[in-house]
């Protein structure tokens, strides 16, 4: 179970260079694995053509490395602290993708305004708090936004968005979603005011979406 992780985590940072989502190597996906408390994730610093299987590492829910030869994401206490608190979570990812950005650093929501938001996150994106990393304070924030919240992106303020999803896979395609969404309402609101989707055409598109969609 682990090597088919390290696999699959290697071709899903191909999708954030593909998506457009990453610069250098400021981004990362870990993966829960199922019925342990572990999680395979990015090494610290390497850029992204050189992954490889081998050099994903396995970390605990505290964030202790347990497998590999180089150092864990600088962001492992985070993804940790996620795992750790939200059972339900198989996949996490961190990047600086530049409109959801630009939202964190103005510390703005992004409204719900799209029938596709309210497909893929039931609601608006919420902000979370400005939190340093180095300890859990990060992890804390995500959790905290997330839990009893249907988005699965929190834009964390000044610094940018973490996704969750039931696995990796998930996680990045929220990852994707969660840019384009940034970008097409920052560009709307140039032109005028934008108006929120009613909650209840919300509430049916994001149950729609969720249960019935595809095959
Ligand atoms: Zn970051």
């Amino acid at each position: 179970m682990i090597q088919q992780l390290r696999e699959e985590l290697v071709g899903l940072h191909q999708e954030l260079i593909r998506w457009g989502l990453v610069i250098w190597t400021a981004g990362n996906v870990s993966a829960r694995v199922p019925g342990e408390d572990l999680f395979v994730i990015k090494p610290s610093g390497v850029s992204y053509d050189a992954l490889t299987p081998e050099s994903m590492v396995v970390c605990d829910l505290d964030g202790n490395l347990v497998e590999g030869d180089l150092s864990p994401s600088s962001d492992t206490a985070a993804h940790a602290y996620v795992y750790k608190h939200m059972a339900d979570v198989g996949g996490v990812v961190h990047t600086h993708s530049t409109y959801a950005t630009a939202w964190a650093a103005r510390g703005e929501p992004i409204p719900c305004v799209l029938t596709m938001m309210a497909d893929e996150f039931g609601g608006e994106i919420p902000i979370g708090p400005f939190a340093l990393i180095g300890d859990d304070s990060i992890g804390r924030g995500i959790v905290e936004t997330l839990e009893g919240h249907r988005s699965k992106a929190v834009l964390m303020k000044s610094h940018g968005p973490f996704t969750i999803g039931k696995s990796a896979k998930a996680a990045v395609k929220a990852a994707v979603m969660l840019e384009d969404v940034a970008r097409t309402v920052h560009i709307a609101q140039q032109a005028g005011p934008v108006e929120p989707v009613d909650k209840t055409s919300v509430d049916r598109l994001y149950d729609r979406y969720q249960n019935v969609y595809g095959q």
